[in-house]
């Protein structure tokens, strides 16, 4: 149903299947994985800027990026923002998840500093390295309508880096459905399971609905 429907997948670092940036290839290859059979996949326009990501949480960020890009194309547009929240530090890195360690962090500077801050708080046990990946993904139509899904997994920091797939968080997460290894560890079963996942299937059924 969804493969003849118009949608355009054009969000943000969604699509860039020709054009893609080292630091987020992970997240378009799940992202393919997850519904490229499902939707018509197209590039983000080359010419266009990056949009700031100013929003106070992920919502806000995801119809940023989707209105951007649907203004710039006068297509349907689909955006995604996801924040890893970790209950021991009061919900953070939250929304900054991609700049935890400063501007320029990269994936290891922001799995670092997240490390230490809950050395620093004191959370050593599981139960005090609770924490959980959120996306919400966000469809903006020309007509101004939009279209809202958000997908959570549950899960653990652990003490250290394990496992070489994935990207950003992965190699410090693991989920608690899943039977004990991190993200990083898991192939493309972590899309069964992942927050990105279960809002692109969320998604999916709503536009199917809509
Ligand atoms: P974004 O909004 O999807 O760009 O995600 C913001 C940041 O969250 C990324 O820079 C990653 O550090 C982290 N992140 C997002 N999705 C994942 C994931 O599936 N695994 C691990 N880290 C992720």
């Amino acid at each position: 149903v969804i493969r003849d429907s118009s949608l355009r997948l054009v969000g943000s670092e969604m699509c860039i299947r020709d054009s893609l940036s080292t630091t987020n290839a992970g997240k378009v290859t799940e992202i393919c994985d997850a519904i490229g059979d499902l939707l018509d996949l197209v590039d983000r326009p080359a010419d266009m800027p990056d949009v700031v990501e100013d929003a106070p949480d992920l919502e806000g960020n995801a119809r940023l990026k989707a209105a951007a890009v649907c203004a710039a194309t006068g297509l349907d547009a689909v955006s995604d923002d996801t924040g890893l929240e970790v209950d021991a530090l009061d919900g953070a890195p939250g929304v900054l998840s991609a700049r935890y360690a400063g501007a320029h962090a990269t994936y290891a500077d922001n799995v670092a500093k997240l490390l230490s801050e809950l050395e620093r708080v004191g959370a050593r046990s599981p139960d005090r390295r609770r924490a959980r990946f959120r996306t919400v993904v966000m469809v903006v139509r020309p007509d101004g309508s939009e279209l809202m899904a958000e997908g959570t997994v549950e899960g653990v920091i652990s003490d250290d880096s394990r496992g070489r797939g994935g990207f950003g968080y992965d190699p410090v997460f693991v989920p608690l459905e899943g039977d004990g290894r991190s993200f990083a560890e898991m192939g493309d079963d972590k899309h069964e399971i992942s927050h990105r996942g279960k809002a692109l299937r969320a998604l999916a059924r709503a536009l199917r609905d809509a």
